[in-house]
């Protein structure tokens, strides 16, 4: 027999498959099973894709596999994965790559093999170090005391020790898991239990399921309202006929989409059938992710981002053994290695983060409904601003009210012109009503940092990143300016460089400065920032743990506040400069302003105090806005679908943008043209070169393609990018191809 095998190499050149025979003890590998072959004089890490009875190249050219690695990819995903390739433009080694077990990659790095793992767990010993002299010491120093007059042997514990002891309170954890957790290495584990306070045994299981954080309302088993119920008729109807179109679960926020989720995962495992979960960030959104773990235990497999390499592969390992039958995660969870898929949910299917940013750039709901499809699985997406994309294309059920009965907030819009400062009157006051009443508030302002620039009184001159053509941000607290495009960053000026002024002026309100007014506005109640800044150094968890757990307080920050959190508290929901993002040029733009100031409402009032909604804008009449304002998703979609229509965007066209890059200015704009004449040449409309600021030191040029005819407009990207990068002419160029750009 003969293997047809893709090497996994991250060479764009090398394309394979390529023919080896099969012979002895590898004569029955199959689709998806990865091998190691001989190639020149290398050996490459290559996936099998195929397996036919003969070959183009005569008996004595082809060469026989090394040797078979355990893994083997169920030969749905090996198809999902080269698919992948195709639609987004990628090589077939990308495309497989996301299948393969998590660590083997492109072939770069070594493949993590199975081992067994330590599991680390308390002795009595550990238990009374922890007691006696857990609290004493302060510096990371052993000492180890001897018994001076018979007293209980007094251990003294530096503090990651002590973290790695306390961790262990609750029962035992693989050591890995363990190390990363209370911040030292295994040689720290490996001292402890030499000294006997804690025993490190090899497991016969893979590491301890990934810990998830719980944050916020929290419930067992509930009786489903009236719709939930409808709704969850309709899934399991569908889950048992022949699934056919996707479903769409639109649902107000505060409607219980969850409950109705955990239902469908139910009736899938009920069927045989296994299911994942997609969400759009766990950190973001612990709640959920633990609802489906508190649910269903050991059988869920958990995709958290900040798994070590090793746990993913552990878990990667459970879902094919079948011994975790649901996969809860972000966008990768997609490629989940079920064989016997039943069911893909996706939770808040509008969420951005869905579409990857690197090479291969798939949009994890678009593979999503192609996966289902192929393997007779049941889509079930969800949202309270669903895409006009799910709205015209799936089934729609509704989940028409809150859970309890309860209305949604009323929201107010107020205009920001003529305002100085970053609140309006109306905001003030309902801040320190919510002050007064000891209760909560969270505030979203779509920009991180001091100030968005720096401008010097004397000359004018602005501060700008030296990569890329932007200005510097002012984080104050970090003392630095920043880009927020490529990370560059700088001391705060103390004066101009080009006159030697130093009255630097500051324009501009970011989350730092509005936490430092919201201090000063609610106190004395706490207030929680949450950005990307923060989320880097403290963690989004315990920002949202503590805010949880305060009495009363005031939650500030960017979008992230806006995610599916479920804190009943919370009765006043603020948006600053709502309609900043309808100010950039971007046919989603509407889209992306109605479901942030919905979803932020939908924050507000879900408990017995009820709540309300203050959204500040320049122009308070912004369509987005006022439909956002009256809970009006249908009408907002509607009227969005129609415009879309008349300017053929999606989802009654399809889009694909190419960026072409370079170091130095030129080369970008000629391979720009170069593509741009292919495709053009193969009746594909096409619009640009259009130049785009300069970014991470690259000069950039974009074509944009908007086609009605989706394969076509795929094919003819392909071929024209594939022929130019090919081309010595225009070495200089870098091309990056986003089928559906978000
Ligand atoms: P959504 O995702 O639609 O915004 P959630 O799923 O977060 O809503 O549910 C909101 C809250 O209502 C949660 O605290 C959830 O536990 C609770 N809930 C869901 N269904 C019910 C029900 N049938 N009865 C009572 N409480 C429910
Ligand atoms: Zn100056
Ligand atoms: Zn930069």
């Amino acid at each position: 027999m003969i293997a047809k095998v893709e090497p996994l190499t991250p060479a764009r050149a090398l394309r394979g498959p390529f023919d080896y025979l099969l012979a002895g003890a590898l004569e029955d590998v199959g689709v998806g099973s990865m091998l190691v072959v001989p190639f020149g004089r290398r050996r490459l890490l290559g996936v099998v894709v195929d397996v036919t009875e003969r070959s183009e190249l005569p008996p004595e050219r082809l060469a026989e596999p090394l040797a078979a690695l355990e893994a083997d990819v169920p030969q749905s995903l090996v198809r999902l994965g080269l698919w992948v390739a195709r639609e987004y433009v990628s090589t077939p080694a990308r495309g497989l790559a996301l299948v393969l077990p998590p660590g083997t990659g492109t072939g770069a790095a070594r493949p993590l093999r199975r081992r067994r793992s330590l599991r680390a767990s308390m002795t009595a010993a550990g238990e009374a170090a922890l007691a006696v002299g857990g609290r004493a010491a302060t510096a990371d120093v052993v000492v180890d005391g001897a018994p001076a007059d018979g007293a209980p042997p007094r251990a003294r514990l530096g503090p990651r020790q002590r973290a790695a002891l306390d961790a262990l309170v609750g029962g035992p954890v693989g050591a890995a898991a363990l190390a990363r957790r209370a911040g030292c290495d295994h040689s720290t584990l490996r001292s402890l239990e030499r000294r006997g306070l804690l025993s490190l045994e090899p497991a016969a299981e893979p590491a301890r399921r990934p810990h998830v954080e719980r944050v916020g309302a929290r419930a067992g088993s509930v009786a489903l309202t009236e719709a939930q119920r409808r709704a969850a008729e309709t899934v399991e109807a569908c889950l048992e006929g022949h699934p056919g179109r996707p479903l769409l679960l639109h649902g107000v926020t505060g409607s219980g989409k969850t409950e109705v989720y955990l239902r469908a995962v139910e009736a899938a495992l009920r069927r045989g059938r296994s299911a994942i979960v997609l969400v759009p960030e766990i950190a973001l959104t612990p709640q959920t992710a633990g609802r489906f773990l508190e649910r269903f235990g050991d059988a869920v497999a958990v995709m958290h981002s900040r798994l070590s390499r090793r746990e993913r592969y552990d878990e990667w390992w459970r879902m094919r053994r079948g011994e975790a039958r649901v996969c809860v995660g972000p966008r990768s969870a997609v490629f989940a290695p079920f064989s016997d898929l039943g069911l893909i949910v996706v939770d808040e299917e509008h969420d951005s983060s869905y579409k990857q940013e690197g090479d291969p750039r798939y949009d994890a709901r678009t593979v999503a409904e192609r996966r289902a499809a192929e393997e007779g699985a049941l889509l079930l997406a969800g949202s309270a601003t669903p895409r006009p994309e799910s709205m015209l294309r799936y089934e729609r059920i509704s989940l028409p009210g809150r859970v309890d009965g309860r209305r949604l907030p009323p929201v107010e819009i107020v205009g920001m012109l003529g305002v100085n400062g970053a609140f309006h009157e109306r905001t003030r006051q309902a801040l320190d009503e919510v002050r007064r009443r000891g209760e909560k508030a969270i505030v979203l302002l779509n920009r991180r940092g001091w100030s968005n620039f720096l401008s010097c009184r004397g000359c004018g001159r602005v501060w700008e990143c030296p990569n890329c053509d932007v200005t510097l941000v002012l984080h104050r607290f970090a003392g630095e300016v920043a880009c927020h495009h490529c990370g560059h960053r700088e001391p705060i000026p103390v004066a101009c460089g080009d006159c030697g002024s130093v009255s630097v002026a500051r324009h501009g309100t970011g989350t730092e400065q509005l936490e430092r007014e919201l201090d000063a506005l609610v106190a004395p109640l706490p207030v929680f920032r949450l950005d990307s800044d923060v989320a880097a150094a403290a963690g989004v968890g315990a920002v949202l743990r503590r805010f949880d757990a305060a009495s009363a307080g005031v939650l500030v920050g960017t979008q992230m506040v806006a995610k599916g959190h479920d804190f009943p508290a919370v009765t006043l929901g603020v948006v600053l400069d709502a309609d900043a993002t309808l100010r950039f040029p971007d046919f989603r733009a509407e889209e992306r302003t109605f479901a942030l100031v919905a979803q932020l409402a939908g924050r507000s009032g879900r408990g017995r105090l009820g709540g309300r909604v203050i959204v500040q804008a320049l122009d308070p009449d912004a369509r987005a806005l006022r439909h956002a304002a009256a809970h009006d998703a249908d009408g907002f979609l509607a009227g969005e679908l129609a415009r879309r229509e008349t300017l053929s965007y999606p989802p009654h066209g399809h889009l694909v943008r190419v960026v072409c890059s370079s170091t130095e200015p030129g080369p970008e704009i000629a391979a720009a043209e170069a593509v741009r004449e292919l495709v053009a040449g193969a009746r594909v409309p096409v619009l640009g070169p259009a130049p785009l600021f300069r970014r991470q030191g690259r000069h950039r040029a974009q074509l944009l393609i908007r086609s009605g005819d989706r394969e076509a407009a795929i094919a003819a990207v392909s071929h024209a990018v594939g022929a130019v990068a090919g081309d010595r002419a225009h070495g200089a160029a870098t091309f990056a191809v986003d089928v559906d750009p978000q």
